[in-house]
């Protein structure tokens, strides 16, 4: 029932400096000026996570033209740089009673360099929702009221006045954000019309500030894309009006080009094409296919029946590798799997980079075939398949190989980097083809269809001996589902934690479509559709504000990671 902050004022005082319990009594909505007050959840103590508020404000109040959240795209545009207000607004301490410390007790999700799908800030019902967290004050274990009443009465209030009331919003740059997005989409279906899987545009940055910055490299010599003539392709978009920049085709291509010119940097670009960027981020008209997989070694990581068979064959002892298991894999095999995992839940774009990847996986050259003879050797490497995955199954590659002429055999396309710009490089690599013959052998034999997998459900158990189900993200990279951590550091196409935290309640709902004959790529469909229909509140028992979108591959990829997960194959 809804009352009025009044009555919420009212409570505040009344529970003052009594135990920390007594802030249970404040739970419930209530009616402000201008928006609504939910109190979901109250923590127990100063110590546990921060209670979880709702603030709704009506769109009709708030203001804003009904162009901008019109439709699916729109709304996660709109709600995306709203929830970057809230953000703004609550750590630079809007509305806070001066002197006091950037680091206050209301929080929402940071939201970074990619426009996504968010729960932190949502429309429901008319109404432009903000989902936070409050960390409920205290002397103690006293409940601490003056402070409550601020936070309450005076922070929020004003937060809220610098975030949801389109007076006070830049509306340019709102439209901004929302015509990016946009175009960006708009962008990714004009790939597939016109047979590209990426397309980088002129002008774009694509350095990054460090290895754990993602913003943009700032400061000389920052050299912007420039594509080479032969590849330059012009689209129009809605809003931006005519982008040119380099168009990579379907098949397979190289980036080549000497060590520190910046080949992995144009390939992480790629592989974050899959996301819309933020204006100013010098990637907002980089992009790729929907279905881009980054693939990279990963030693060590669990393995559970999947067909290798295309890559490794004859291991020793016999292991099958139809159906190959194993807790710890090697860097060849690990790579092996996340190709066939990745083929399997539909990938049309592998990208691949020396850096990261296992040299016996990428090549095995003509002396080491002379002295290691093919039957005794389990490996076909990448080379001698990249590009019958692309006639059979229309999976097309970018690969990073600074390493191995021997890939201009199979190359469409060469792009040789020098001092980060890139030249079209496919005809002369061609001719060296030609020129002189590699001596290497062809290692790879016909490739029988590879098997699908039914995930079966009692090997989901998240609930780590109690009713519910315990699940959450640690972090960008590790998900603990129940009391299994599940490691996603080489899932390099990962943007942001809240998508971490989306996955594991994602890998809990998607256990519901497991019923021991659905195969894997048909269960993750399930849920992304769901999600599609519903937004992603369909993953969790409550409203929370921790959450954003993802793709089914990560999905795919926490599921095909984690440690007890069982998997019966399929023909
Ligand atoms: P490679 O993979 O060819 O060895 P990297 O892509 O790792 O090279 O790039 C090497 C360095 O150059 C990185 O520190 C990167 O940030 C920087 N860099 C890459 N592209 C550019 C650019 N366009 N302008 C300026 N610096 C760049
Ligand atoms: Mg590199």
């Amino acid at each position: 029932m809804m009352q009025d902050s009044k009555e919420l004022e009212s409570a505040i005082r009344r529970i003052d400096n009594r135990g920390y319990k007594a802030y249970q009594e404040i739970q419930g909505e209530y009616r402000f000026e201008s928006f609504t007050l939910s109190i979901d959840h109250v923590q127990p103590d100063p110590f546990a996570a921060p209670s979880r508020v709702r603030v709704k404000v009506p769109l009709s109040a708030a203001g804003f033209p009904a162009e901008l959240f019109r439709g699916r795209g729109r709304g996660i545009a709109f709600c995306d740089y709203l929830a970057r207000r809230f953000h703004i607004a609550a750590s630079e301490g809007a509305g806070e009673g001066g002197g006091r410390g950037k680091s206050g007790p209301i929080g929402i999700e940071r939201p970074g360099q990619e426009i996504l799908e968010r729960t932190s800030v949502v429309i429901r019902d008319r109404q432009v929702e903000a989902r936070i967290v409050v960390g409920l004050p205290a002397y103690g274990r006293r409940i601490a009221g003056a402070q409550a009443l601020e936070i309450f009465f005076s922070r929020i209030p004003a937060i809220v006045e610098h975030t949801f009331r389109a007076p006070r919003i830049d509306l340019d740059a709102l439209a901004l954000h929302v015509q990016v997005k946009e175009d960006a989409d708009h962008l990714r279906d004009l790939l597939e019309e016109h047979g590209l899987v990426a397309f980088v545009a002129n002008g774009a940055i694509l350095p990054r500030r460090s290895g754990v910055d993602e913003r943009p490299m700032t400061g000389e010599p920052l050299v912007p894309f420039r594509s080479p003539p032969s590849l330059e392709v012009r689209f129009d978009l809605p809003h931006l009006g005519t982008v040119a920049g380099m168009g990579l085709k379907k098949g397979i291509t190289l980036i080549v080009g000497g060590g520190f010119h910046g080949k992995s940097t144009l390939l992480s670009a790629i592989e974050q094409g899959i996301y819309d960027h933020v204006p100013g981020d010098g990637r907002e008209y980089v992009v790729s296919t929907r279905g881009a997989v980054k693939i990279r070694a990963e030693d060590g990581r669990n393995v559970q029946n999947v067909d290798i068979s295309p890559f490794i064959s004859n291991l020793p002892f016999g292991r099958d590798t139809k159906a190959f298991s194993t807790a710890d894999a090697s860097g060849s095999t690990s790579q092996a799997a996340s190709i066939m995992e990745s083929l399997e839940v539909g990938a049309d774009l592998l990208l691949i980079d020396e850096d990261t990847s296992a040299t016996n996986f990428m090549i095995r050259d003509h002396r080491m075939q002379e002295l290691v003879a093919k039957d005794r050797e389990p490996i076909t490497p990448f080379i001698d398949r990249a590009r019958t995955l692309f006639t059979r199954y229309g999976t097309s590659a970018i690969l990073v190989v600074g390493g191995s002429g021997d890939y201009f055999d199979i190359a469409d396309t060469v792009i040789c980097m020098h001092e980060y710009v890139p030249d079209d490089c496919s005809a002369r690599a061609r001719d060296i083809s030609c020129a002189s013959a590699s001596r290497r052998n062809r290692e790879a034999g016909p490739m029988e269809d590879f098997r699908r997998r039914v995930p079966l459900r009692e090997s989901f158990d998240a609930r780590k001996g109690r009713s519910e189900e315990k699940v959450s993200a640690r972090g960008l990279h590790t998900i603990l589902f129940g009391v299994t951590p599940v490691d996603l550091g080489a899932v390099e196409q990962l943007a942001d934690s809240a998508q971490t935290t989306a996955i594991g309640r994602g890998m809990v709902y998607a256990t519901r479509y497991m019923d021991g004959s659905r195969s894997l790529p048909e269960v993750i469909g399930l849920v992304c559709n769901d999600i599609r229909d519903r937004g992603l509140d369909v993953l969790a028992p409550y409203p929370r504000g921790d959450m954003a979108g993802f793709r089914g591959f990560e999905l795919a990829a926490a599921i095909n990671r984690l440690r007890t997960v069982a998997m019966r194959q399929v023909l």
